[in-house]
């Protein structure tokens, strides 16, 4: 049995509803496994990917940035193994037309047999042999497609990161060890997408190379799963959601000596999950580099007077999925004292929050919609702010705990003589008075970390 409750399709329904996240082109009928992100779940992905290149970059000095190009030479993912590895054996069912992988456990039988029963029209016989896909996209560059070359989307950001190692490393003049940290698209052509942003064809990827000396890869990789579970916990994801899952021997990918996931709770029949992969991918890559491309990628220490291709340690978590755990993580519905009504909660650490406070006038009268409208104003040049007079005040605050605001601050009758208003807390419903003077401090000061 599940411990923690499957939040999927409230999710999904919450998400639209309120702008978090739509499916892609949907007055069409949809995209197959693509979404595009609304005016609050920029917010909150964005918020995200900062927090994390504060955390990777910003903060550390031995970590530079770096923003690759999505379409590379097409030797690259020869290199890289992708052209030839990066497949997923998949069945075709001539009936339903449908497909999946041949993993697939609801398929009984083996396919390409007379008894294998379809998992999803059941007839028997209709399943196809199992065939490799290639899980990158293809496109031409050039322009006509019969003459262009073929070259691929990117599946993973961290290929940009191999073929600029010297770039980065000779123009900051880092030394070993240091680490090279990029946001980007990746795109996959996920045979089994799915579970709304869990597994998508498009999605975003925030991955770090360290490149360390060989033999100190293994001390790196150790100090980098606890970083990264580190930040996973701050971004509030609760303890006994998360836990580290170690490759096997034949989970691991053909590049790594050493690989851990992180892995979350996302409840349900999905239960824990990668969020992020850490991995110990030894020279493999700067290696394969070398000898596809001809030109020598190695590191010269001066101080020991020598030359090596260094390990790399990688962290790559995807922004898309990390945020739906957040949503899964934050969602709860509870009763409130006194009231008839339950609320739905987004219990977002308010550093992540879309919105950072609510403002509204008690009532639309009195001077209260002018006062607050200045002060949403004021605010606004600091901290994303709603500022909201329609309706009941209950409801107005409902709305607001519903996509995570972890503040409303409220205009009322006294807030003109008292130059005041009140600060209500999200999660503990808690009111308190707060001079207007102080408020952006107040605010300022319970919304970072
Ligand atoms: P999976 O086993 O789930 O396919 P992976 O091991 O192939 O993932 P990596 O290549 O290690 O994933 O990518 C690092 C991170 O990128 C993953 O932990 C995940 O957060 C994200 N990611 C990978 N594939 C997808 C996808 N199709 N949709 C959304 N996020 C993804």
């Amino acid at each position: 049995m599940p411990n923690q409750p499957d939040v999927m399709e409230k999710l999904v329904s919450l998400s639209k509803r309120r702008g978090f996240i739509f499916q892609s082109s949907e007055i069409y009928g949809g995209t197959g496994s693509v979404w595009d992100y609304g005016p609050l779940g920029v917010e909150l992905k964005r918020n995200l990917q900062e927090r994390w290149w504060k955390a990777m970059v910003r903060s550390r000095s031995d970590i530079e940035g770096l923003d690759s190009a999505i379409l590379m030479h097409p030797r690259v993912w020869e290199a890289s193994g992708h052209v030839g590895g990066f497949v997923d054996p998949l069945v075709d069912c001539r009936n339903c037309k449908k497909r999946f992988r041949a993993d697939d456990p609801r398929i009984k039988g083996t396919p390409g047999t007379p008894e294998a029963q379809c998992p999803a029209c059941g007839m028997k016989g209709t399943l196809g042999e199992a065939r490799q896909f290639n899980l990158m996209f293809k496109t031409f560059m050039g322009p006509a497609e019969d003459t262009a070359s073929v070259v691929y989307l990117r599946p993973e950001t961290a290929q940009g990161t191999y073929v600029n190692f010297l770039n980065v490393q000779q123009s900051t003049r880092q030394r070993v060890p240091f680490g090279i940290a990029q946001i980007g698209k990746a795109f996959r052509n996920e045979i089994t997408p799915g579970n709304f942003i869990f597994r998508t064809r498009e999605f975003e990827q925030m991955e770090m190379q360290f490149f360390v000396e060989p033999g100190t890869d293994m001390t790196w990789f150790e100090y980098w799963k606890e970083e990264r579970m580190k930040w996973h916990r701050g971004l509030g994801l609760a303890e006994d959601r998360l836990q580290f899952h170690e490759h096997t021997a034949d989970e691991l990918a053909h590049y790594a000596r050493a690989a851990f996931d992180v892995q979350f709770d996302f409840g349900g029949s999905l239960g824990f999950q990668e969020i992020e992969g850490i991995h110990n991918r030894g020279d493999f890559d700067l290696t394969q580099h070398q000898k596809f491309s001809g030109k020598k990628l190695e590191y010269f220490d001066q101080g020991a007077n020598k030359r090596f291709v260094p390990f790399v340690v990688e962290t790559a978590v995807g922004p898309n999925r990390t945020l739906l755990a957040i949503l899964v993580n934050g969602y709860r519905e509870e009763n409130v004292e006194g009231e008839s009504e339950g609320r739905v909660v987004l219990g977002l650490i308010p550093s992540l929050a879309p919105i950072k406070a609510g403002v509204f006038p008690l009532v639309k009268k009195d001077g209260m919609p002018e006062m607050a409208k200045k002060i949403a104003d004021d605010l606004r040049q600091s901290f994303s702010v709603f500022y909201d007079d329609s309706g009941a005040i209950g409801r107005r605050y409902r709305r607001q705990d519903e996509v995570g605001t972890p503040f409303c601050i409220t205009v009322d009758g006294e807030s003109a003589a008292a130059n005041s208003v009140t600060v209500r807390d999200r999660d503990t419903l808690k009111q308190e008075r707060i001079g207007i003077d102080t408020l952006r401090e107040y605010i300022g000061s319970r919304i970072a970390g």
